[in-house]
């Protein structure tokens, strides 16, 4: 499923040796294998090759320039949420024509800017935004083409932060008022009614709901085809990865955590849906994210000191939620892994940041092997939502990111340098003078 392996003791990204990227690059740092990334993107890619198809990467789940342009080189196409994601598209050399814009906030200008470059569609999320996108256009002389997110109502069973499918959340339209409001937009002149579009919510591992959603969905999308002509049916991301995962070091099985059983794989999603979605007979969308980012990437951690606490073994590194903030936010689960392979039994320890919040922590009451100041620890599955969500918070600069690609590697992103954390503030005019 992914590049991170051990050779002989040595936690390897393709073939570089994580321990060769601290030495040049220090911690904490974010490495990705740029062979994970398109393996994902090909393997999706192709299960559903039967399909006249167009795959965006939802960019939102690791946007580095590097990784866009990876996946743009591979024939992705992008899923973007602000015209900063779209720019960074064409810094990227990737296409933004075909890309779609997502997200319920879209402002006049960003509307503006994506109809300029000639995005692929604006997936729509209220009737508001279908008025002000319909008249920022008619200020263009231009006609914007659109789709509009359908709230399926279907509970996607994964974590109440990444649910996005049912009609507590602020997402799309509900399915009973979606053909009126598209018979609204086929009256408003500067739309083009081009396709129709959902996503019920992310880190799915299994296919049932996507697939019930899409069969509640397939009638009323069917008369959309009937009645405006459309395109395309966008089925969103939310395809599930593991993060629970044993590494083989060397000739041993690692003592992570067991592989989970149902693993939501391109394959057995496009046997379940490509039945359902071919006799439609439109041009299928799938806005994937952290299924092509997640397993590409982890964080690498120094551990700087070892505090046994009565009940407790704190292990106390480098990295902290500001870096990699999935586990606070999302309770989210990362396997921990040494860089240098360690024998002897594991050891109940909490992985901790040095943060001042006790939400700062990677794990807790985990067994993992015994860890000594100087060691090195790398967090798996953290390419997705995981740099990209990182701030500064406490002054801590925004790490370094790798990408790995065979035996070379490059700095896709330099350490940043920490008066730079405020170098855009000032000191009021008004303060006295020292
Ligand atoms: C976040 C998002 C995605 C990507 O979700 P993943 O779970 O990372 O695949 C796709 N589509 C929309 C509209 C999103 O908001």
């Amino acid at each position: 499923m992914h590049d991170f392996h051990y050779g002989q003791g040595q936690l390897m990204c393709e073939g570089v040796s994580i321990a060769s990227l601290i030495k040049k690059h220090g911690t904490p740092l974010y490495v990705y294998s740029q062979n994970t990334l398109t393996q994902h993107f090909k393997r999706l890619d192709q299960a559903i090759a039967p399909l006249d198809h167009m795959v965006c990467y939802a960019m939102k789940s690791n946007s580095n320039l590097s990784v866009i342009r990876t996946l743009a080189d591979a024939g992705s196409g992008f899923d973007v949420v602000s015209e900063g994601e779209l720019r960074r598209v064409i810094a990227a050399g990737g296409d933004p024509t075909r890309s779609v814009f997502a997200g319920v906030g879209k402002t006049a200008q960003e509307i503006q800017y994506a109809l300029k470059q000639g995005v692929y569609s604006f997936n729509v999320e209220s009737e508001a935004e279908l008025e002000r996108i319909n008249k920022v256009a008619a200020g263009m002389k231009r006609k914007a083409p659109i789709a509009i997110r359908i709230n399926p109502n279907i509970d996607a069973g994964t974590h109440a932060k990444i649910t996005t499918g049912t009609y507590e959340n602020k997402f799309g339209i509900a399915f009973e008022v979606v053909e009126k409001l598209y018979a609204h937009a086929a009256k408003l002149k500067n739309l083009h009614l081009r396709g129709v579009q959902m996503h019920i919510g992310s880190q799915l591992t299994e296919v049932t709901p996507f697939k019930k959603a899409i069969e509640k969905v397939i009638p009323l999308v069917e008369k959309l085809k009937r009645l405006y002509g459309i395109e395309f049916f966008s089925i969103g991301g939310g395809i599930g990865i593991v993060y629970k995962q044993a590494l083989a070091s060397g000739s041993e099985r690692w003592w992570g955590s067991k592989e989970s059983k149902n693993i939501l794989t391109p394959e057995l999603y496009a046997k379940a849906l490509l039945p359902l979605l071919k006799p439609l007979n439109l041009r299928i969308l799938l806005e994937p994210g952290r299924f092509i980012s997640g397993n590409a990437g982890a964080l690498i951690s120094r551990v700087e000191y070892v505090k046994r606490t009565g009940k407790k073994n704190f292990v106390i590194v480098d990295a902290a939620m500001n870096d990699l903030i999935r586990p606070a936010f999302y309770d989210s689960f990362h396997e921990i892994v040494p860089v240098s392979a360690k024998g002897g039994k594991p050891v109940s320890s909490d992985v901790v940041g040095p943060i001042c919040e006790s939400g700062d922590y990677f794990c807790k009451d985990r067994p993992l092997p015994k860890v000594g100041e100087g060691d090195y620890l790398a967090l798996l599955s953290a390419g997705a939502y995981g740099s990209v969500m990182s701030s500064t918070y406490n002054s801590r600069p925004l790490t370094a990111e790798i990408l790995v690609h065979g035996k070379k590697h490059a700095v896709v992103r330099t350490r940043q340098k920490i008066e730079d954390i405020w170098r855009d503030e000032s000191i009021a005019p008004w303060a006295r003078n020292i």
